[in-house]
C-alpha cells in the first residue's frame, strides 16, 4: 500500500494529538507531535531565564542557545507512544504543565525557532508514512500532504479536556485558568506573522466538540482508506 503524509492541524487542546497518535498506531505510521517540540524549546527557555518580566522572549539570547537545544522522540514501550526528550532527558511530563503552556506561544512566534523546528519536522517526515500534528503542517511543513485535517472544537470543550487530562495525571489544574490560556494561545497562534494557524485550502474540517474518540477515529480511518485506495 502506498505511504502518504497526514497533516493534522487545529486549535489548542482539541484532541489532535490523541487522534493523531491513535491513527498512527492503527495504520503503522510514525507519529510526530510538533507542539511537543515548541514546548521543549519553551521549557529550555524557562530553565535558562530566557523570558523577560513581561513574558516576552529574550530573542538574541535564545538564538545563541538554539544549537544547544536538541529535541528527540523515543517510543515508550509501556504507553506505545513516543516520549519527548530534551538534550537526552525525558521531558514528556514537564512540557505539559500550565507554566509551559502559558509561555509557548511567544516562543512559537519567533521566526528562527520556527525555521529550525520546521526543518527538523520536514526531515522526520521525508520518507512519508507519517502523521504529524501541529498548527502549520498542512500549510508550511508539508503543503503537499495527501491528507490534511483541520480540527476545531469550542473553547469550553477544549478547556475541559485539558483540565481532565491534567487531573488524570495528578497535575494541578484550574478550569478558568486553562480556558483563558486556551483562548490566549488561539489568539497569538492565529495572529502571529510567521505561519499563523489557519486552515489550508485543501484541508478537511472536523469539529469534534460532540464526537467521541471512537467516532472520530472511524471518521479519520474512512478518509485515510479513501485516499490510499484511490
Ligand atoms: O499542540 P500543542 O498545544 O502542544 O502546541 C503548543 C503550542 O506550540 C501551540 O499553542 C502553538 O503556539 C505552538 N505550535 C506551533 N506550531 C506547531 C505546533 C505547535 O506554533 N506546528
Amino acid at each position: 500500500m502506498r505511504k502518504i503524509t497526514i497533516a493534522i492541524d487545529g486549535f489548542s487542546s482539541c484532541g489532535k494529538s490523541t487522534m493523531a497518535k491513535d491513527l498512527a498506531r492503527e495504520i503503522g505510521y510514525i507519529y510526530v507531535d510538533t507542539g511537543a517540540m515548541y514546548r521543549s524549546v519553551t521549557l529550555y527557555a524557562l530553565r535558562h531565564q530566557l523570558f523577560n518580566e513581561d513574558g516576552s522572549v529574550k530573542t538574541s539570547e535564545l538564538e545563541k542557545e538554539m544549537p544547544n537545544i536538541k529535541i528527540s522522540f523515543q517510543l515508550n514501550k509501556e504507553t506505545g507512544r513516543p516520549d519527548t526528550y530534551l538534550n537526552g532527558v525525558c521531558v514528556e511530563q514537564e512540557i505539559r504543565s500550565l507554566e509551559v503552556s502559558s509561555h509557548v506561544s511567544p516562543i512559537a512566534a519567533v521566526p528562527f525557532v520556527r525555521e529550525a523546528l520546521v526543518a527538523q519536522q520536514q526531515n522526520l517526515g521525508k520518507d512519508k508514512g507519517v502523521v504529524m500534528d501541529g498548527r502549520d503542517i498542512g500549510t508550511t511543513v508539508f503543503p503537499d500532504a495527501e491528507l490534511k485535517i483541520f480540527v476545531t472544537a469550542s473553547s469550553e470543550v477544549r478547556a475541559q479536556r485539558r483540565f481532565d487530562e491534567l487531573k488524570a495525571k495528578g497535575m494541578p489544574a484550574d478550569y478558568d485558568d486553562i480556558k483563558k490560556n486556551v483562548e490566549e494561545r488561539d489568539y497569538i497562534d492565529t495572529h502571529r506573522e510567521v505561519s499563523p494557524l489557519k486552515k489550508a485550502d485543501d484541508a478537511i474540517e472536523l469539529d469534534n466538540s460532540k464526537l467521541t474518540i471512537a467516532e472520530q477515529k472511524e471518521w479519520l480511518i474512512s478518509h485515510f482508506n479513501h485516499i490510499v485506495n484511490n
